[in-house]
């Protein structure tokens, strides 16, 4: 049973992997991440339901648009199979529960911010904001250390951070 568990969440992962190419490609661009709904960046055609199943139907397009050829970038499936197999690997390490939460909203920041970072060298404010109250509750419900130490760790490293951006 732990195996088809295991399975069925690197296959949702997949699907969130696949989810998060669009955020992470659209959220700096300030672009809406619903509209318009996914299309070739190359010839703009609306892509089909057959085209936007994880991994597969880059692996039966030959990693290519249907209809203008255009080389679709490895990267987008790589991400979509690199997010299953962190989700996979959360759940087989943890288990149900609230630190597998965590840990799938740690790994679905640092994915939309690898795919942000690999394309535009940006890491989006609106990301890291926008995660920050579910990573706080979810700490609060399930302290790993005293929490003044997790207040000390943000403080020390925005503050390093700040001063970097303050003095470059
Ligand atoms: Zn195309």
């Amino acid at each position: 049973m732990e195996m088809a568990y295991t399975i069925f969440i690197f296959l949702f992962g997949l699907v969130f992997g696949s989810f998060y190419n669009v955020v992470g490609l659209r959220v700096p661009q300030k672009e809406s991440i619903v509209h318009p709904p996914s299309h070739c960046t190359n010839c703009n055609r609306q892509l089909k339901m057959i085209d936007l199943v994880p991994v597969l139907s880059y692996v039966f397009l030959g990693g290519k648009c249907r209809s203008c050829g255009y080389t679709i970038c490895w990267i987008y499936p790589a991400i979509e199979i690199w997010t299953g197999v962190l989700f996979a690997f959360a759940y087989w390490r943890l288990g149900w529960g609230i630190e597998f939460i965590v840990a799938l909203l740690f790994i679905s920041l640092f994915v939309i911010i690898i795919v942000s970072d690999l394309a535009y060298m940006l890491i989006p404010d609106r990301v890291l904001i926008f995660f920050l109250p579910f990573l706080v509750v979810g700490r609060v419900l399930s302290p790993l250390t005293p929490w003044w130490d997790c207040l000390v760790g943000a403080v020390v490293g925005f503050g390093i951070l700040y001063v970097i951006a303050v003095i470059s």
